[in-house]
């Protein structure tokens, strides 16, 4: 068993024993957290082992940043003499490492050669934790910044470089060296799908920057590192992995489930459709193959309880509290696009006394499930969708509304009570709301 194992680059790690594997030869990946068994080909056989970690660690893809022109990257040699012109032409913040390597070499440039003038154009720049000393040391040393909006700069032949803003107009000669744009790695379609990520819409291995917890993904104790996560961080590669080695370091020593109460899937109801393996956010859900039923991986699940709302057999639920999900009563379905949203505004008891589930829309209510819902007579559905507007799914509202309407009439006829289920309308910031339909679904008076 190895502390980690890198997919890519590896770091070495005193404290932490650790294997490198590469991307590309990577077959499968299960388990979880603390015991991931990982198969993989080297030099024509398979071989499996196991892990308490993986970190994706590979580089970027580089483009040039201004079609053309040669770009800045951490080995590119700058020319002794002449003048420089460095342009960073990123419209929203630049990735920090790109950011402090372009400071870097202009500083170097301005201090290698009095003779020269090194210019420095950028859309954005970003001061972080050290880069603020390396913008002054530079202005000191004579690099001359100038901020530029789209359009403003034209480089119209290589070495003549026209700048217009705010009445200021210059043309400047200089060979120019601009800012790579960086791209995922192209290995990193493939491992989300082994290592069961969602990527982000560019493609790396996780969907949002996390700003404090820069190198984590959605599936705990799997970490993107370098080119495998989104470059738009606050820190360099270097405190990103001291981080990540740490947290490591600190599962090692003390791994515990990240909530409370077990989520669990009774093996005699569970049809093994694979719904929650594929809805649950944090690939915390596997096979088992001994029980032919799914299995919750407790270390790895975060409380979310997506499984229990999806699950078409009702299958699974939280340990202990099988009892209350039988009782009969209230029950609210939120759309986690809206009440789901709103509830988190309110205090946690807001939901006392009701049977809470979230839907991801009310484009996803199935008939079956409501009738499911209201198994004893005195069983009641409150659904709170979004308004018709603001349906991420476009006909959430529209579709919800109709399958309400289509059960109380099935109700109807039968004689099985009117108006047992209803559909209302919120949007994220109306907790208000939210709390006043509570309370008059509690009093009877919907
Ligand atoms: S509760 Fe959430 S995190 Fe846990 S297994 Fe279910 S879907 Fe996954
Ligand atoms: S969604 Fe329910 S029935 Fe389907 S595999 Fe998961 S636990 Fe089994």
């Amino acid at each position: 068993m190895y502390d980690v194992i890198f997919l890519g680059n590896q770091l070495k790690e005193p404290s932490l024993t650790t294997l490198q594997v590469d991307p590309e030869a990577l077959l499968s990946c299960r388990g979880r957290v603390g015991d991931f068994s990982l198969r993989y080909r080297d030099n024509g056989q398979v071989r499996e082992e196991k892990t308490l970690a993986l970190v994706a660690n590979l580089d970027y893809e580089h483009e040039a940043g201004l079609a053309g022109f040669p770009t800045f990257i951490e080995d590119t040699q700058i020319p002794e003499e002449g003048n420089l012109i460095f342009i960073q032409d990123y419209g929203q913040l630049a990735p920090a490492h790109i950011n402090r390597m372009g400071l870097e070499k202009a500083l170097a440039a301005a201090k290698g050669s009095s003779s020269r003038q090194v210019y420095y154009f950028y859309r954005s720049l970003r001061f972080t934790e050290g880069t603020d000393d390396i913008y002054e040391e530079a202005r000191q040393a004579g690099v001359a910044f100038f901020r530029y909006e789209e359009g403003k700069l034209k480089v119209e032949e290589p070495g003549h470089l026209t700048y217009n803003r705010g009445g200021t107009s210059m043309e400047l000669e200089g060979q120019v060296l601009t800012a790579p744009l960086l791209s995922p790695s192209p290995h990193l379609e493939k491992l989300a799908r082994i290592l069961r990520l969602n990527p982000s819409e560019e493609g790396y291995l996780q969907e949002e920057n996390v700003y404090l917890a820069p190198t984590l993904t959605g599936r705990r104790g799997v970490y993107a590192l370098g080119g495998a996560r989104n470059p738009n961080s606050l820190g360099g590669f270097e405190e990103e992995a001291c981080y990540t080695l740490e947290e490591i370091a600190a599962l090692k020593n003390d791994l515990q489930p990240l909530v409370e109460d077990e989520r669990e899937v009774d093996d005699k109801k569970c049809i093994l459709c694979y719904t929650c393996y594929r809805v649950c956010p944090h690939a915390a859900l596997e096979e088992n193959e001994e029980q032919d039923a799914m299995e919750v991986l407790q270390e790895a699940c975060w409380g979310c309880n997506g499984c229990i709302s999806h699950c078409p057999a009702v299958a699974i639920s939280i340990v202990g509290e099988e009892e209350e999900e039988k009782k009969p009563g209230l029950q609210v379905l939120m759309c986690e696009n809206s009440a789901v949203t709103a509830r988190k505004k309110l205090p946690k008891n807001i939901m006392d006394g009701f049977i809470s589930r979230e839907i991801s829309c009310a484009c996803s209510l199935k008939k079956e499930d409501i009738y499911a819902y209201l198994e004893d007579s005195a069983d009641r559905v409150l659904i709170l969708g979004c308004f018709e507007e603001s349906c991420k799914h476009l006909e959430g509202e529209q579709r919800g509304q109709r399958i309400v309407d289509e059960v109380n009439e099935t109700l109807k006829s039968l004689d099985l009570g009117e108006e047992r289920v209803r559909f209302e309308r919120l949007s994220p910031p109306m907790e208000a709301d939210m709390k006043k339909l509570l309370g008059r679904w509690r009093e009877g008076q919907l």
